[in-house]
């Protein structure tokens, strides 16, 4: 026996039709033998429409009854899904937030959860009840709702599942694992039968977005095992090939045969600032980025040379493209105490980035990657490295190409196309 929590995203809840098949896979698991709670997101699209609905009420309205009204779509698939058992025969009830209570922190709309109580979830588990637990939203100090961001949910699931220490944290979703790269670009992309909370982490902050990155951040450091799966495999097949998301440890001893690499991402959500003529002297480059991170800019690649006559010199970054205009009007408007000659930018750029665990012990991944992409004229802007993982900014256009001669270099590709 083990405790398992089950988490179902918005297309798997979407409509009575799905929540059957939801109710019917959580009904296998539980003939299984496991103790099980369910953490249900909205029925897909719900959030938007809900979202939509308080910005006609105000254009600038109160985030606790935002959160009172966005946390609705979750409880009401949860009350569905419990409902939906109890007629399959499977006893189920549905605890909401502030009923458990999963005590959040920080501001509304974007809380965070500190703790969550589990006598009464744990005590329910145990005499073979489901326990159904809408996601995305908790409890305030106050006693009011709140809720975590959007895309929440994920982490709801994994908060519970550490809370109630969870042998293992299953993420239903509408893809079926964690691949090697993008599917819809590179036909021969692998699904992964593995992959670290690193790699998970740095595949999901550039573009490969599965899970809520938070939510990997927070199974990394509560140790929660979670597996990604497919809602729409066959709901009493008893294991569905998923993709498990664990440590470096437990990896290293399910000796699982690697490639050097685990995967590609590409992400087009960046621009590129460049200043020009930036003095070469202490605290210049700190003119730069401390007001852009007063702002709240998350600055990502950043290269700046060393100036040959130690007076000047070009500095390139890139920010997330929703920020750019933004970033520049600060910039202009600091134009003089930073002491740069002119401001240009490029939205038509695209980061490639090549992660991996297995490169902390392998030299030549990022000479393999260079000389990859220039065999194809492939022209690299920008660089950024961390251990596990080598980014390079290309032209725009040039996205598929750069992953796809990647992910062959890199012996990625599978034997057969993917189906
Ligand atoms: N329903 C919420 C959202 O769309 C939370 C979630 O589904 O993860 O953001
Ligand atoms: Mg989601």
């Amino acid at each position: 026996m083990a405790r398992i929590v089950m988490k179902f995203g918005g297309t798997s809840m979407a409509g009575m039709e799905r929540i059957r098949n939801v109710a019917a896979r959580v009904k296998h698991v539980v003939s299984q033998g496991n103790e099980v709670a369910v953490v249900v997101s909205a029925m897909a699209g719900e959030t938007d429409r809900l979202v939509g609905f308080c910005r006609e009420a105000s254009a600038l309205y109160d985030s606790a009854e935002y959160d009172v009204v966005v946390a609705a779509g979750e409880q009401i698939t949860s009350g569905l899904l419990a409902m939906t058992l109890k007629a399959m025969g499977v006893d189920a009830r549905s605890w909401l937030g502030w009923q458990l209570p999963i005590h959040t922190i920080e501001s509304h709309a974007k809380a965070r959860v500190e703790s969550i109580e589990t006598d009464a979830l744990l005590t329910a588990m145990a005499s073979g009840q489901v326990a159904v637990i809408p996601g995305f939203q908790g409890m305030m100090e106050d006693g009011r709702v709140s809720t975590l961001g959007r895309g929440g949910s994920d982490t709801s699931a994994v908060a519970v599942a550490a809370a109630i220490g969870a042998d293992r944290c299953d993420i239903y979703t509408d893809v079926d694992g964690v691949y090697t790269t993008d599917p819809r670009i590179v036909a021969r992309a692998r699904k992964l039968d593995m992959v670290t909370y690193e790699e998970m982490l740095e595949l999901a902050s550039v573009g490969a977005k599965v899970l809520q990155t938070r939510s990997v951040g927070l199974a990394m450091k509560e140790g929660v095992r979670v597996q990604v799966l497919s809602s729409f495999d066959d709901p009493t097949q008893d294991d569905l090939p998923g993709t498990l998301i664990v440590s470096e440890e437990e990896l290293e001893e399910s000796k699982m045969e690697r490639q050097l690499i685990t995967g590609i991402a590409h992400d087009k959500n960046e621009a590129k600032i460049i200043l020009t003529r930036v003095p070469d002297r202490p605290g210049a480059v700190a003119s730069i980025f401390s007001p852009l991170a007063e702002a709240s800019i998350n600055v990502d690649m950043i290269i700046q040379n060393d100036s040959k006559d130690k007076e000047e010199t070009d500095v390139t970054f890139t920010v997330p493209r929703a920020d750019l205009a933004r970033s520049v009007d600060l910039l202009e408007s600091l134009k003089d105490q930073i002491g740069f000659y002119r401001i240009i930018t490029d939205v038509e750029v695209a980061k490639i980035s090549v992660v991996g665990v297995g490169m902390r012990s392998h030299a030549g991944v990022a000479a393999t990657m260079f000389k990859t992409l220039a065999d194809r004229g492939i022209n690299i802007e920008a660089i950024s490295t961390s251990e596990i993982k080598v980014s390079v900014l290309i032209d725009e256009d040039e996205t598929e190409l750069a992953v796809r001669v990647l992910h062959t270099a890199y012996g990625l590709d599978a034997d057969a196309p993917a189906a």
